[in-house]
């Protein structure tokens, strides 16, 4: 069990350098005329940059000024240290180097109707919970709004270049985002404004996953953003859930439905409820009923995840006939429920298994990109 304590605030280490992404439409071109350019120039860059075209390619702007803007607002941010594929090369795993060495993940994963990318808030993850690498590795930093967004860029463009598209993002990856709430609100205005401005991808197609910070959830509804948002709820009493998701102690079972509930009535969403099965820990048939009864009647559906262990931890995911049990009585119970697959298991790619510390040190050499140096933005070549 886990004895480490829950981290909110995340420690003070130096963001990287103000980038175009960290800053809205209005702030975007305050800062390309304080450079002596017309504002305008604001939106051509950033036009080129959400669509994830390097300098070389921003032809309408001419060579001078373009290499002040690039230089004053697009600073290189995360670094490819490598790429790791599996599923047949439909799961794509990223090991990315902050400017100041902090190492975090992202991953692609392709399916036949739609792409998505899981990306990381934070460097590590301060919330503690004792199933996941990232909550037993600790919180390093706060990512930037452009650091989250550069992950979405990325992946998008990587898309792109072999002639598909990216449809999903989901808040998944390393970190609590609703504990770096302003960063992770810019990068999913980004994500979601149209372009110039940003990527312009469906918000119905954007989930923001949490513990549950019950203060931040009710903030989310009114910032008419819409996202899906997905509660990591993992047992409905909270007994248990005290141990599994630590939060709880602060914010209990009933609050944060409630909070979750709220949410979707604001947005019109329907509630995701993420539920990791563990073998004999949370996976018996009366918490599957008394789950069934929390959600019955409610615009919520819950999706099981597999346990997929971590190292070092004794818990294992449920075998299948106790699985097939929990989602028969939670669908008799009138609650939409489905089992998610388990990409990206070999490369400790799937969910919970994220931990660049251990991602750095034992991921296999395959595909490796060899880190460059000096440093540069994983889209910004020079
Ligand atoms: N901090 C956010 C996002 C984290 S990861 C949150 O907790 O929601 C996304 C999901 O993966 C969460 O539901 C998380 O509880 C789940 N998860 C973590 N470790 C896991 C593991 N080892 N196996 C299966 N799911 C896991």
């Amino acid at each position: 069990m886990s004895a480490l304590p829950l981290v909110f605030e995340a420690p003070r280490r130096a963001l990287p350098p103000r980038h175009l992404a960290d800053l809205d439409p209005a702030a975007r071109r305050a800062a390309v005329a304080e450079l002596g350019e017309r504002p305008f120039r604001a939106d051509q860059l950033s036009r080129h940059w959400f669509a994830g075209r390097g300098p070389e390619a921003m032809t309408d702007l001419p060579a001078p000024v373009r290499e002040r803007l690039v230089a004053a607002l697009l600073p290189p941010l995360l670094a490819r240290v490598r790429d790791v594929d599996c599923d047949d090369g439909a799961t794509r795993k990223t090991l990315w180097r902050g400017h100041d060495g902090t190492l975090v993940e992202s991953v692609l994963m392709r399916y036949p109707d739609r792409s998505t990318v899981c990306v990381s808030s934070q460097a590590g993850c301060g919330m503690a919970c004792p199933f996941c690498a990232t909550g037993q590795a600790g919180l390093t930093r706060n990512l930037s709004t452009a650091e989250i967004v550069e992950q979405v860029v990325d992946a998008a463009r990587t898309e792109a270049d072999r002639g598909g598209r990216l449809s999903n993002v989901v808040f998944m990856g390393m970190g609590e985002p609703l504990a770096n709430y302003g960063r992770v609100v810019g990068a999913l205005r980004r994500i979601t404004d149209a372009a110039p401005h940003g990527l312009g991808l469906s918000r119905r197609s954007v989930v923001v996953s949490t513990v549950g910070l019950v203060p931040a959830i009710e903030r989310l509804a009114r910032e008419n953003l819409q996202v899906t948002l997905a509660l990591s709820l993992h047992a409905p009493d909270d007994e248990l859930r005290d141990t599994l998701v630590p939060v709880n102690t602060r914010w209990p079972v009933r609050e944060v439905l409630a909070a979750a509930h709220a949410y979707t009535r604001t947005t019109g969403r329907r509630l995701s409820i993420e539920y990791a099965l563990i073998r004999d820990v949370n996976d018996q048939p009366w918490r599957a009923d008394l789950l069934g009864r929390l959600l019955a009647g409610k615009l919520a559906h819950v999706n099981l995840i597999p346990l997929n262990p971590t190292p070092g931890s004794e818990w294992d995911a449920s075998p299948e006939p106790v699985q097939r049990e929990f989602v028969r009585r939670l669908r008799a119970a009138g609650v939409a429920t489905t089992v998610r697959d388990t990409r990206g298991r070999e490369i400790a790619g799937a969910c919970g298994q994220l931990s660049a510390a251990q991602g750095a040190a034992s991921v296999p050499p395959v595909a490796a990109v060899p880190p460059a140096a000096p440093p540069t933005s994983g889209l910004l070549p020079g």
